[in-house]
Formats: C-alpha cells, sequence, structure tokens
C-alpha cells in the first residue's frame, strides 16, 4: 500500500498580532477578491507539493541542520498581479531572508526534492483573485522572524488550512 501523503511547504508564519493588523488594514481597502484569513497569513520558503509522509524524518533532520539567523523583515511594498495576486513584500528582503532560502531550497535540492525554477520571491499574499485597484501604498509591517515552520495544507470545506509539522528557531542576531 502507499504512504498517506501530504502537501508540504516551509514557510514564516505571520506572529498573530501582526497578522491581525495586516488583515484589519486589509479588509479596510474594501477590496474585491479572497482575502488569507488572518492565520493563514505566512511567506512561504520552498514549497515541495505532495510528497508521502514517509518523508517527513529527512525534512526534520534537514531543517534542523540549518545555520540560519534571525532578522527583521519590514513589508512595505504592496504589489498587485495581473493575475490577481495581492500581496505585501519587503523593498529591502534582508541578507538572512535570503540566505535562509538559499540554504533551505540547497539542502533540499541536494535531498532530492524538486523546486521551482523560479528564484525566490520573498511575499506574504493578502487575497487571490482582486480585481479592485488597491491603494497605491501600504503602512510598513515590521517582524521580527525567529522561526520558520514545516506546514502541510490541507483543504476542507471551509477553505485551505495549514497544520504546523514543526518550527525551528533561528539563531539569534549577535
Ligand atoms: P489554495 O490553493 O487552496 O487557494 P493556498 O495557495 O494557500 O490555498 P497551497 O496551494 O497548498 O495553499 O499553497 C501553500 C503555499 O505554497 C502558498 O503560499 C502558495 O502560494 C505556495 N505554493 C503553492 N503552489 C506553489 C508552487 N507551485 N510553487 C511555489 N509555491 C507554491
Ligand atoms: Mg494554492
Amino acid at each position: 500500500m502507499n504512504a498517506p501523503s501530504m502537501r508540504l511547504f516551509f514557510a514564516l508564519r505571520c506572529p498573530t498580532g501582526l497578522a491581525e493588523r495586516i488583515a484589519e488594514w486589509r479588509d479596510g481597502q474594501r477590496l474585491s477578491g479572497r482575502p488569507v484569513v488572518a492565520a493563514n497569513l505566512h511567506l512561504t520558503l520552498a514549497f515541495l507539493g505532495q510528497q508521502p509522509s514517509t518523508r517527513l524524518g529527512e525534512l526534520r533532520g534537514l531543517a534542523a541542520a540549518l545555520q540560519a539567523t534571525a532578522f527583521e523583515l519590514r513589508l512595505d511594498r504592496l504589489v498587485h498581479r495581473r493575475n490577481g495576486l495581492l500581496y505585501l513584500a519587503p523593498s529591502e528582503p534582508p541578507a538572512a531572508l535570503l540566505d535562509l532560502a538559499g540554504q533551505l531550497h540547497l539542502a533540499l535540492r541536494t535531498a532530492g526534492f524538486t523546486l521551482e525554477e523560479r528564484s525566490f520571491l520573498a511575499h506574504l499574499t493578502l487575497m487571490r483573485r482582486c480585481s479592485a485597484r488597491p491603494p497605491p501604498t501600504c503602512p510598513t509591517f515590521d517582524w521580527s522572524v525567529g522561526h520558520f515552520a514545516l506546514l502541510a495544507s490541507e483543504t476542507s470545506q471551509r477553505g485551505g488550512l495549514y497544520q504546523q509539522l514543526e518550527q525551528w528557531p533561528l539563531l539569534p542576531i549577535r
């Protein structure tokens, strides 16, 4: 019998207080589209897609072995793509974020996982199928990032739900 599989991705989960502030600001813009609920706001580091649960141990091991540092992330850009995606992004992605994503991608590829060819783009999705014109600017949202997580994406009748399987601390900023 085949092992059960899960739709997996590594991400930074937006802390509750910040997620609520971001969602409150977004909801105040009265845009039409499919908003991401506050509890699901995140920044994807690496998307693995459907994987057999037998590979979870390997994923946990490679994540625990990363040597990446904590960082301050400033989300200060609002981007509306033609495909309706509305997201927040840092105008200056911190070097430590690019390093974390780079280390993770290398470790995953070395272990034989297939990742997207596209280079990493730091973004926090606010809404999908956004058809209204968003404001040209957004407030600045500051986030102290001290952990990254492995999440399983599940679809329920009430929409997508992410289950956190494990999280790992980043090394303190010196
Ligand atoms: P839904 O697909 O139900 O609208 P979702 O996009 O939040 O919800 P998933 O499709 O499971 O849920 O995706 C989880 C995360 O991985 C999201 O941040 C999504 O943008 C990202 N992701 C999904 N597919 C890919 C892909 N092919 N390449 C890179 N990232 C992806
Ligand atoms: Mg999706």
